[in-house]
């Protein structure tokens, strides 16, 4: 009996509709298509077109709100156009490891190392302080360019020579969390 590959959903005939090219009279267009495209949204069809936002999961608890999370998500995009950020990837044993001790214990590490090697005004070895992995907060410095505090000052206008400031501190443990949450759901 052959069986649907996973990527492709079958509407209620037999033929095959891949989820990334629905039909077109399924995607009407006009104000009074919002109601019927919530609904399509749910058919067969639409279970692999990409998810909408998990509500659980890897998710912490302590990450803000959905508009918080778009933010985000937007630094992430923009930072993630540099070629030199864009290479860095959690690898399998820093995925191992957010998997085994939770994104809470993550979020814990990362606002200490934060604290420590880039929260002073001037951090010991700025500039050369973060590894290049082992933990996947280090990794994901490197990704979000929060590595060091030119780095910081560069990518997101945040001044070297002052301690980071409670706000800005949560600001990069945020973005880190996300990119580490980012990274384990993506194949
Ligand atoms: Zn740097």
């Amino acid at each position: 009996m052959e069986r649907p590959s996973t990527d492709v959903c079958t509407t209620s005939g037999s033929r095959p509709v891949p989820a990334s090219n629905p039909p077109r009279h399924h995607r009407p267009r006009g104000p009074a298509a919002v109601a019927l495209r919530r609904t399509l949204d749910r058919a067969p069809w639409a279970c692999g077109q990409p998810a909408r936002r998990p509500r659980a999961g890897l998710q912490s608890e302590r990450t803000s709100g959905a508009v918080e999370q778009d933010r985000l998500d937007a630094v992430l995009a923009r930072i993630a156009r540099i070629p030199f950020r864009a290479r860095f990837h959690l690898r399998p044993p820093e995925r191992e490891y957010v998997a085994v001790r939770g994104m809470d214990a993550v979020r814990r590490h990362a606002r200490e190392l934060i604290d420590t090697r880039l929260g002073p005004a001037h951090p010991a070895k700025d500039g050369r302080q973060t590894p290049w992995g082992g933990h996947p907060v280090f990794r994901g410095q490197h990704a979000t360019a929060t590595c060091c505090r030119t780095c910081l000052q560069i990518n997101h206008g945040i001044p070297k020579g002052h301690p980071l400031s409670e706000r800005q501190r949560a600001y990069v443990v945020d973005l880190l969390c996300r990119w580490i949450e980012n990274e384990c759901r993506a194949p």
